[in-house]
């Protein structure tokens, strides 16, 4: 496994794989989720690329960049498990040289749901992943369901931008009592930790309700917020019921959608969510 960090470095050991290239790019500090992503890669292509780097355009100045967990020696152990070819770790001065000035936005679906709350967000994301992308080259790029909304809008990017490039998005890896994994998890204290529960807990009885024949937006919401409510240290900043592609907000019977939220869990915001009636 090559571990590069300039984009001249980078070059060189991209221009020895093999076709296709699978890319899994990621904040470090990794865990099943991504690492799930990684197994994908490899089992789709000859070679696997995978970056790391703690975007700092995607976080807003009170957020948690600085304190964004990090354990780049136990990364790398683990990819070199998983069997990456190429592990890029830029520097913020390779990503965004003094003098930068160049953004790649999203327009409409950047400012839904999470860019409401968050509205730099998608701008540094799209940015990031844009550069990746053009550096990598990659054939096939690798997301998790677990940020529904970032891959909904780089899939838009990918398609304004006519990046040659498959999108591939995979399913919401869960710890065992279905919490969502996430290093933002390891800002949980004991309490904090057993509280989370009431996410996943939340968008399960949704799943259920919408199983047994439950089709109300506003029902299969309530549902969700009445489960975070009742735990005390939980603060729900949204619940959402939208149009799977489209993002849109739904109201009345709807044949199936994307329920999402984000919920404080004492100072640690977690996001999750669950796609209802698509197979
Ligand atoms: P991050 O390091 O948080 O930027 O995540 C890198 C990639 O891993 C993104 O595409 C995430 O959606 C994905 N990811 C993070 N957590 C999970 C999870 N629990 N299950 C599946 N994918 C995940």
């Amino acid at each position: 496994m090559k571990i590069v960090e300039s984009i001249p470095e980078l070059r060189k050991e991209l221009s020895k794989l093999a076709h296709p290239i699978g890319f899994v790019p990621t904040m470090g500090y990794l865990h099943e989720g991504h690492l799930s992503l990684v197994r994908k890669a490899r089992e789709g292509n000859p070679s696997v690329v995978v970056s790391i780097f703690a975007n700092p355009t995607q976080f807003a100045p009170e957020e948690d960049l600085e304190n964004y967990p990090r354990d780049i020696k136990r990364d790398l152990e683990l990819l070199t498990t998983e069997g990456a070819d190429v592990v890029w770790i830029p520097t913020v001065e390779v990503m965004y040289p003094e003098g930068y000035q160049t953004w790649v936005e999203v327009e409409s679906l950047s400012t839904m749901l999470e860019g409401s709350f968050r509205p730099t967000h998608f701008r540094g994301v799209t940015t990031v992943v844009a550069k990746l992308f053009n550096a990598v080259g990659p054939d096939r790029a690798y997301f998790g369901q677990k940020d529904a909304q970032q891959a909904v809008v780089i899939q838009q990017m990918v398609r304004d931008l006519n990046y040659p490039i498959e999108i591939v998005v995979c399913s919401i890896i869960r710890e065992d009592d279905g919490l969502a994994m996430s290093s933002r998890n390891t800002y949980l204290n004991e309490n904090e930790r057993v509280a989370a529960r009431c996410l996943s807990r939340g968008l399960f009885q949704a799943r259920d309700a919408f199983l047994s024949g439950e089709r109300r937006a506003e029902t299969l919401t309530q549902i969700v917020s009445d489960e975070v409510k009742a735990e005390e240290l939980a603060d729900l900043q949204y619940v959402s019921c939208a149009d799977p592609e489209t993002l849109v907000e739904l109201d009345g019977e709807v044949k199936s959608c994307l329920i999402s939220m984000a919920v404080y869990i004492g100072k640690t915001r977690l996001i999750d969510n669950i796609i209802l009636g698509v197979s």
